[in-house]
């Protein structure tokens, strides 16, 4: 416990002399307190007047700040101990004023605290140094952090040049954009490494910026290998306690999106088609088929690097037998002003042909004449797969995987619309199983399968030259020849085909005998589809079997 034992009333007069406030608040019975004393500093300061004097805290002051400072006054009567704390108010002037107050009670002879003494000391400018250091630390902090990002960015280059110019240092990425190491940079004159043609207006946008003038320009900086590289430089002062003492020169290589706006240049539509479509390969050709551009992709799809198709002659890479068809879809799409779409195949490097889709859109020139054809090339050659082999699967018979009805149709119009000679040598047989339907029944569907696959076996190998067997459906057959100039021709051919039939069908443990019926149509006349042909043997198969089955009918007889 402490004790404050000074006389009060010469305290009083010391404390009138200091510049802090001082209070003294009288301890009444029951814990109240009011206003005894306070020196001239708190009336300059506060909105405190001689009337408060006598009166408690809330009747001079806010309820908030009653109750404030009447929880701390109770604290010292309790801790019987001095306190402080820090506190901001505002003064007369509407200043904001930060404040530590001590309070510190006093004790009569009995032990009976009857004071307390509040020193407030004023700690604005304190407090407001300590506020603002702070906030410059973290001025700092955030600008450092925004410079070092700017420093590292691979995106750009940063030279560190002197007030004249000369380079003292750089980052990572200007060593690397300009091909020196940074011995053989630093010292030299920024200047020493811009192409010569735009060393002029290097120096004047240099001494621009030493004016104020901050603003991009397009130069073009000579890289250690001599290559001329297109970049963006700004100067940005480098400021020290208001001394510009140098300059950050910004480099940007533009070399790339230049590339990418000149596309765009050449019509939006160009930019568009990219951009959808970039898995497949671009290709910009000109209206001499001159390649302009191949897009990176073309390495990954075709396996020749973009660079050396662009060298090669156009069409180079397709296919012989699409050049034609290709070309002149493009040279009618350039003419009218219309895209074009073709299928071709175009080489690879190692894969050898590939089946592409190419779409060739015509962009015109300020004149509105052609100017270029942008296409998109896309591997189509899974797709291309499928669609051949569901063509063969429309094609084949899968049970004897001889050709079906809808080929031997196609194959057989067209001997048919050929000359006139060989069109009458043409024969069609229709063949039928006798009694097939027993082996079905007997022994099940698959054995009749096994018969009926033989039976397509056999009597493919009958065939020869241009003649073709097809399975029409069931146990029935059809066949085209077409050297069956006579009926003599026509069986031969029929003899061999029972001949072939003859040896019992093999499935399994058993043996089957078969017997076919056949209907001949032939020598057709002029106008006859193969349809009626069909219809023809038909109906002479029929006859056949009616009549007597293993054996043939020729119709018309
Ligand atoms: P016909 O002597 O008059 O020719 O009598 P058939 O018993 O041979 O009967 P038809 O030629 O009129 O019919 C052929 C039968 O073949 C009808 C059907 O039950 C059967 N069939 C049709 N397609 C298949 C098939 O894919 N596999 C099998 N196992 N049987 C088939
Ligand atoms: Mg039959």
């Amino acid at each position: 416990m402490e004790k404050e034992t000074t006389s009060l009333s010469f305290m009083r007069i010391l404390m009138e002399g200091i510049k802090e406030m001082v209070f003294v608040v009288k301890v009444n019975e029951a814990e109240s307190f009011t206003y005894d004393f306070f020196n001239q500093a708190v009336l300059e300061k506060t909105g405190l007047t001689p009337d408060s004097i006598g009166k408690p805290f809330n009747e001079v002051c806010s309820e908030e700040m009653a109750t404030f400072l009447y929880e701390k006054y109770k604290e010292v009567i309790e801790t019987k101990k001095k306190t402080s704390y820090e506190d901001s108010f505002y003064s007369k002037e509407n200043r904001l004023l930060y404040s530590e107050t001590l309070l510190t009670p006093l004790y009569d002879e009995t032990g009976k605290c009857t004071h307390i003494v509040s020193l407030v000391k004023d700690i604005t400018n304190e407090k407001r140094a300590k506020l603002e250091s702070a906030e410059i630390h973290d001025r700092l902090a955030e600008s450092s952090a925004r410079y070092q990002s700017l420093f590292d960015s691979n995106a750009s280059a940063i030279f560190t040049l002197d007030f004249n110019g000369r380079i003292i240092g750089g980052n990572s990425a200007s060593l690397e954009l300009s091909g020196y190491v940074r011995e053989e940079l630093l010292e030299e004159n920024f200047v020493r490494f811009v192409s010569v043609e735009d060393q002029n207006r290097a120096k004047e946008h240099f001494q621009l910026s030493k004016l104020g003038e901050m603003r991009d320009e397009r130069l073009q900086l000579a890289n250690k290998s001599g290559q001329l590289i297109s970049c963006l430089v700004k100067f940005i002062p480098i400021n020290v306690k208001g001394i510009i003492t140098g300059f950050y020169m910004s480099t940007k290589d533009m070399t790339e999106l230049d590339e990418i706006s000149g596309l765009y240049k050449a019509g939006e539509e160009n930019f568009q088609i990219i951009a959808e479509n970039v898995h497949d390969v671009i290709v910009l050709m000109d209206q001499h088929r001159q390649y302009l551009y191949v897009s990176p992709s073309s390495e990954n799809i075709f396996g020749f690097k973009a660079d050396a198709i662009v060298q090669k002659e156009a069409y180079y890479q397709i296919h012989a037998d699409d050049i034609k068809r290709v070309g002149s879809s493009f040279d009618h799409a350039a003419k009218n002003s219309i895209t074009f779409r073709e299928q071709l195949r175009l080489m690879h490097k190692n894969r050898g042909w590939i089946w592409t889709e190419v779409a060739g859109t015509p962009v015109l020139g300020k004149d509105n004449k052609f100017n270029h054809m942008v296409i998109v090339a896309r591997d189509i050659s899974i797709q291309k797969e499928y669609e051949n082999q569901l063509k063969h699967f429309a094609y084949i018979d899968t049970l004897t995987e001889l050709p079906n009805r809808r080929y031997f149709q196609e194959y057989a119009t067209k001997r048919l619309e050929m000359d006139k000679e060989s069109r009458e040598k043409l024969a069609v047989l229709i063949l039928d199983i006798d009694d097939f339907k027993q082996i079905n029944d007997q022994w099940g569907h698959e054995v009749g399968d096994a018969v009926i696959q033989e039976f397509g076996h056999r009597l493919n190998r009958c065939m020869y030259g241009e003649n073709i067997a097809a399975r029409l459906g069931g146990d029935e057959f059809i066949v085209l020849l077409t050297e069956a100039e006579s009926k003599e021709k026509v069986t031969k051919i029929t003899d061999v085909i029972y001949q072939a039939m003859k040896t019992p069908i093999n499935v399994q443990e058993l043996f089957f005998e078969i017997s076919i019926s056949m209907g001949i149509t032939m020598t057709p006349e002029e106008g006859v589809s193969i349809s009626t042909m069909m219809k023809r043997a038909d109906l002479a198969m029929y006859k056949a079997k009616r009549q007597e089955k293993n054996s043939f009918h020729v119709s018309p007889a």
